[in-house]
């Protein structure tokens, strides 16, 4: 079975990432985001698991992957999961992929990965993009209940990493109206901690992760029903809010992302004009 494969097979309508690969140690995720999107695609998602020999297939694998590729750690599991603690995957991984031509995307909600900020910063060629979705630590306890980590304790990762190596936040998703209220706080806070880049995009329904934000929050359930199932759009397999509400939310990240001086990108959104990077925040590597 191939671990390093060509991202977005499917070719989603609204996706402008770059052509790339996705690479993960683990299968599955402990963070247990209400808002997963992975969580309806992979069996057993919350049972996070080590994929089996996995540095040795890496080892063998990698060098069929062309010079100059983006190779993303990871799309459907966070590479800084608690499992990376002992299993060490991620980390083994980079010390693989450190010898060879490609450039290295890392996509974490974890502050795990300031551990390896002098192996990352090895790279010539790497971005991390780093979500933070809110800063109320009771609200973000809510909604990323397996992540044992506060707000200010993944700033403070952000910090650290930013020092060394490009990074982009993503502020995403954002759930309306649970943090779209936090907008210009979030922007500020992390410009202050030193990132280049805000990545967005707002809350798509899978019937699955509408389900776990229900019963997490029962008293938004006739809103987000009202927004998504009735008012909102279908597309590629998604319930998306209206399109005059996810304009309205996504406009107000960049309005505030340039002004603090920042490259601005919305995914998966249609919006693709009010980009001004790579949406995955790649544009950001050094050359
Ligand atoms: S970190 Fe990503 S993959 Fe893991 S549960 Fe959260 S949204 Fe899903």
């Amino acid at each position: 079975m191939p671990l390093i494969t060509p991202f977005d097979p499917w070719k989603s309508k609204y996706c402008t990432c770059p052509a790339k690969y996705s690479l993960s140690a683990y299968t599955g995720c402990s963070h247990d985001c209400l808002y997963c999107y992975a969580s309806s695609y992979i069996r057993n998602f919350s049972h996070p698991r080590p994929k089996k020999d996995f540095l040795k297939r890496l080892s063998n694998q990698v060098k069929n992957i062309p010079k100059n590729s983006i190779i993303t750690i990871a799309n459907s599991s966070d590479p800084y999961q608690e499992l990376e603690s002992s299993f060490r995957l991620s980390r083994g991984a980079l010390e693989i992929l450190k010898d060879f031509d490609i450039r290295l995307n890392i996509v974490t909600k974890s502050p795990l990965i300031a551990r390896d900020i002098g192996l990352l910063a090895e790279f010539k060629n790497i971005t991390v993009s780093f979500t933070l979705t809110s800063l109320d630590e009771k609200l973000a306890k809510k909604i990323e209940p397996g992540l044992p980590y506060s707000p200010q304790e993944k700033l403070k990762a952000v910090s650290v990493l930013s020092k060394k190596i490009p990074v982009a936040a993503r502020f995403d998703p954002l759930i309306y109206p649970l943090n779209t209220g936090e907008i210009e706080k979030i922007v500020k806070a992390l410009k202050r901690s030193g990132v280049k880049q805000i990545i967005t995009s707002t809350y798509k329904v899978k019937p699955d992760n509408l389900k776990r934000m229900n019963r997490a929050f029962p008293e938004y359930a006739r809103l987000w029903k009202s927004l998504y199932l009735n008012k909102g759009e279908r597309i590629g397999g998604y319930d998306y809010p209206p399109l005059a509400l996810r304009l309205k939310i996504i406009e107000k990240v960049r309005k505030v992302t340039l002004s603090e001086g920042l490259e601005f990108s919305s995914c998966r959104e249609g919006f693709g004009e009010l980009n001004t990077a790579n949406c995955d925040g790649t544009s950001l590597s050094k050359l």
